[in-house]
Order: C-alpha cells, then sequence, then structure tokens
C-alpha cells in the first residue's frame, strides 16, 4: 500500500515527487515521457530564479535534481483509478497498485486543427512541436497556425531557421503576453494573416501547404512546414468518469490541489486554473504533494 501515487512527470508530477522523496513518503511516480511540456517548450524567461533557459536545459537540470532527490519515474501508462473503501487501486498498462492518496499531474496534449489532410501529413510536414521539428525546415518556408503565446514563441524561434514564416491567426488580433507580441513584430520575414481558418492541408509525399479561408474568399499558401499551435487539451480521459471535470476537461480542484473526492489531488496543465505556466505548475505540484501528506495524518489520527 503506498501513501501517494503521483501521475505524471512533468514539473507538476515531479515537484511532488520531489517533496514525497524529502519527506521520506511511500510513494511511486507514473510517467511515460520525462519532463512533459518541457520537451517542447523554446526559451523560458519567466521562471523565479533563472533569468534565461530553455525547455531542454530546463528538463537536464530536472533530471540532475531527480537523481540527487532519488526520484525514479516508472515508465507505466495509467488507465484508470478506482475507490477501494478509503484506498484506491491504480491501474496502469503493466501492472495494478494500491494507494492511499493519488496526485494527478497528467499533464495536457496539442490540440488538432482537424481538417483534411492534417492527419495524412502529421509528421510529414505537419508538426505540433517548432523546437522538436522546427529545424528539420532550414531555409524553407513555414506556417504556423494560432495566435496565442505557444504560436507567438513558435514564430520566434523560427525567425532565424525559415527563410519566410506565415502566421496564420483565427481572430482579429493576437493574445498572449506583450513581450512576445513586440519580439515577433520586429520580424522581417514574418506576414501575419488575421481572421483566418484553416481548411485544409495539402500535399502529396510531404506538406505542400494549406488552404485557408478570410470570410468567405478561399486562399492558398505554400510552405514545406506547417506548425499548430492553437492550444492544449487537458489529458484526463482516463479519469472522466472519476473525478469531477469542468466544461473543458480540467479536473476541478480548490486552491489547495483538492479535488471532489477526498485523497485524490491534481495539479499542472490537467487542473482547473487555465493558466499553463511553470511556476504554478511546480507550485501546484508542491502545494498537492503537502495537501495529501496532510491528508494521510489527519487519517492516522483517527
Ligand atoms: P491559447 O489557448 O492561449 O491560444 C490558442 C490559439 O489558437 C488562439 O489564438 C486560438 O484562437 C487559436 N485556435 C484554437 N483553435 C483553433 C483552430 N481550430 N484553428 C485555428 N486557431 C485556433 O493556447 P497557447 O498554447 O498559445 O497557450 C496556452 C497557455 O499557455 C496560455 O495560458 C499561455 O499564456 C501559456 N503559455 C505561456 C507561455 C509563456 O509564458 N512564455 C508560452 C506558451 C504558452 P481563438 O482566439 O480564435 O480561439
Amino acid at each position: 500500500m503506498y501513501e501517494t501515487i503521483i501521475i505524471g512527470a512533468g514539473i507538476a508530477g515531479l515537484t511532488a515527487a520531489m517533496y514525497a522523496s524529502r519527506k521520506k513518503m511511500n510513494y511511486e511516480v507514473f510517467g511515460k515521457e520525462f519532463g512533459g511540456q518541457f520537451q517542447v517548450s523554446g526559451e523560458v524567461l519567466n521562471y523565479p530564479g533563472i533569468v534565461k533557459t530553455t525547455g531542454v536545459d530546463f528538463m537536464m537540470i530536472m533530471q540532475e535534481q531527480m537523481k540527487f532527490n532519488q526520484v525514479n519515474v516508472k515508465p507505466e501508462t495509467v488507465k484508470e483509478i478506482q475507490k477501494q473503501g478509503e484506498n484506491f487501486k491504480v491501474i496502469t498498462d503493466k501492472g495494478e497498485y494500491e494507494t492511499e492518496t493519488v496526485i494527478i499531474a497528467s499533464g495536457s496534449f496539442a490540440r488538432k486543427l482537424n481538417v483534411p489532410g492534417e492527419a495524412e501529413f502529421d509528421k510529414k510536414g505537419v508538426t505540433y512541436c517548432s523546437v522538436c521539428d522546427g529545424p528539420l525546415f532550414k531555409q524553407k518556408p513555414v506556417i504556423v497556425i494560432g495566435g496565442g503565446d505557444s504560436a507567438m514563441e513558435a514564430v520566434d524561434f523560427m525567425k532565424n531557421i525559415s527563410s519566410h514564416t506565415t502566421m496564420l491567426v483565427r481572430g482579429p488580433e493576437l493574445k498572449g503576453h506583450k513581450y512576445l507580441m513586440e519580439n515577433i513584430q520586429k520580424l522581417e520575414n514574418l506576414e501575419i494573416i488575421y481572421n483566418a481558418e484553416t481548411t485544409e492541408i495539402l500535399g502529396d509525399k510531404f506538406a505542400t501547404g494549406l488552404k485557408y479561408k478570410v470570410g468567405d474568399e478561399e486562399h492558398q499558401l505554400d510552405a514545406e512546414g506547417i506548425i499548430v499551435e492553437i492550444g492544449r487539451i487537458p489529458t484526463t480521459d482516463f479519469v472522466k468518469d472519476f473525478v469531477e471535470l469542468d466544461d473543458h476537461q480540467h479536473i476541478v480542484v480548490d486552491c489547495q490541489g483538492h479535488t471532489n473526492i477526498p485523497g485524490i489531488f491534481a495539479a499542472g496543465d490537467c487542473a482547473s486554473g487555465h493558466e499553463y505556466q511553470y511556476v504554478l505548475a511546480a507550485g501546484q505540484g508542491c502545494m498537492s504533494l503537502l495537501k495529501a501528506a496532510r491528508y494521510l495524518a489527519g487519517k492516522q489520527r483517527k
């Protein structure tokens, strides 16, 4: 019987695991891929105490920090959580584990356009990760779809890689941090097209461009790289019939990470809050672990 099981190895889950380890709790942390969003982040300029880093460099420091704190991530995928009296059974693709509390920090995944051609040219010119795949489009024309911070970061990342970048923004303006808007508005090899709705990805063996509409007018654009950055969807399908979710499929939590089920906590991008910042995910990971420990102490006093 574990005291807690942490689901997810992004910054929220790893912070919870680090605290669990330092408290010498009997715990396990499950995660298919170490680092979560770090794997796909470009520059990180807003984490307190770190002036400037990249997602990959941050992930490497986290790896060292986990080693120092003897945190070992089990590469298993959680399929289901079941209630067993006061405790819980966590079922993964490799086994079943009993635990007194669970911290769900399962993160989120890239939202898709859901247009013809998108699936066909996925990884054949269409990507959801500029940092991973952007360098493949060296000196090639690229389209970035999206008008939020992630899309602006992708444009900024591509500034010295692509020959030219076109940004297709669905709405009438960019939404996000002012510093990112200022960064990209200085770029000479960037064109921004507003009110543009992508309708189809075109290609042969690889993507060659796309069709989009502005109002009723149809247009076509050529590009070798199409970077889709249109937000993220929380990874909560595996608990959708177990804990309360909000309208956007985030797990409903209070400001201490409690869900509607005593003993089940949630932190990071999968939880309600909708701000998606590393510093918040780390804080929520810490909070949920501390509250899980308090919950266990309360149980023992009974
Ligand atoms: P957002 O949800 O903020 O923005 C998504 C963008 O994609 C919007 O412009 C939206 O348009 C557009 N979009 C959604 N669906 C479609 C579609 N089907 N076709 C075309 N466009 C579409 O997502 P982000 O990933 O940009 O950001 C998520 C969160 O992470 C935010 O809170 C952001 O602040 C944060 N973040 C912070 C960073 C930082 O601090 N440096 C870096 C990256 C992200 P519409 O407005 O029309 O819905």
